[in-house]
């Protein structure tokens, strides 16, 4: 296993959509890179504005965006992220709903603007690995999407001066992975919500996600990080976003669920193209160090 450990070349940038995205989803990851000294980043793309809050929570806030940027933050700290870097964007809600219409959404943004965003960020923060959601944002969230679409784009525009050129001289990272969550246990969740008087097709606190339909997205997975040692890192930034915390205790399949996949990661690799049954367990494995 390659060692990188306490190695201060090294950079993580993680591109995500909304202010929870990263502690809920590949925070362990993120926390255990941070701990062996890699410089980990993330990128936002959207603020968190829309959805319900408990009124309580707002006091001294402005607005559910202000509030959820102060979680993020929080979870920031608790993970040891270097930075965050928001593209100011606006949450485009669910699927269909009137929000994807608002004209600073993030899915009505072109692909290309939002690419290009991106690539200078890689161009600026020149990370040797990028992670961002997998091709149906985990969830199928079309902030998610968008946000997978133009990483991936970034990815391998970054490199390539022709391409949104900027400030910064073009940069290629070495490595492409895709977070994708463990599909075992939420299919046996799903097989489970029917007893406890849950739907699995309407799930969420908008009823919105139809998680049977999720237990047929299935990605290969390259890389498996072990993140236990820095388990209760994640447990706390995932703490700080308390605005966020009923979406996954409505259902005590889901616990089960959730519980049985902690502590690992899986990551699917998008780049290097990955040989067949490749098993890594460090995103940074053969990677050259210096930028
Ligand atoms: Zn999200």
């Amino acid at each position: 296993m390659h060692d990188s450990s306490l190695n201060q070349s090294l950079t993580l940038l993680a591109v995500l959509a909304h202010p929870d995205d990263e502690s809920f989803g590949m925070g362990g990851t993120l926390a255990l890179y941070a701990r062996r000294g890699v410089a980990v980043h993330l990128v936002c793309a959207t603020r968190g504005e829309v959805g319900e809050v408990e009124p309580q929570l707002m006091n001294g806030y402005r607005s559910i965006g202000d509030l959820r940027v102060d979680e993020l933050r929080c979870a920031a700290g608790k993970l040891g992220l270097s930075d965050v870097h928001f593209l100011d964007y606006r949450d485009s809600g669910m699927a269909g709903s009137p929000e994807n219409q608002h004209p600073q959404a993030l899915v009505a943004a072109p692909l290309d603007e939002v690419a290009a965003r991106v690539t200078a960020i890689i161009r600026r923060l020149r990370p040797q690995v990028v992670v961002t959601f997998d091709p149906v944002g985990g969830y199928r969230h079309p902030d998610h999407i968008a946000i997978h679409q133009a990483t991936v784009k970034a990815f391998y525009a970054a490199g390539d001066p022709a391409v949104y050129p900027g400030e910064d001289p073009p940069f290629q990272p070495q490595k492409l992975y895709y977070h994708t969550f463990p599909r075992k246990w939420l299919s046996w969740a799903v097989r489970l919500m029917p007893l406890f008087g849950k739907d699995p097709r309407r799930f969420g606190l908008n009823q919105d996600i139809d998680l049977l339909a999720l237990t047929r997205d299935t990605f290969p997975v390259h890389a498996r990080v072990d993140y236990r040692a820095v388990q209760s890192l994640k447990e706390e930034a995932s703490a700080c976003h308390a605005s966020q915390s009923s979406m996954g205790t409505s259902s005590r399949p889901l616990q089960w669920a959730f519980r049985r996949a902690t502590g690992v990661d899986q990551f699917m690799r998008a780049y290097p193209v990955p040989e067949p049954g490749l098993r890594e367990r460090d995103l940074f494995a053969g990677v050259n160090g210096t930028r």
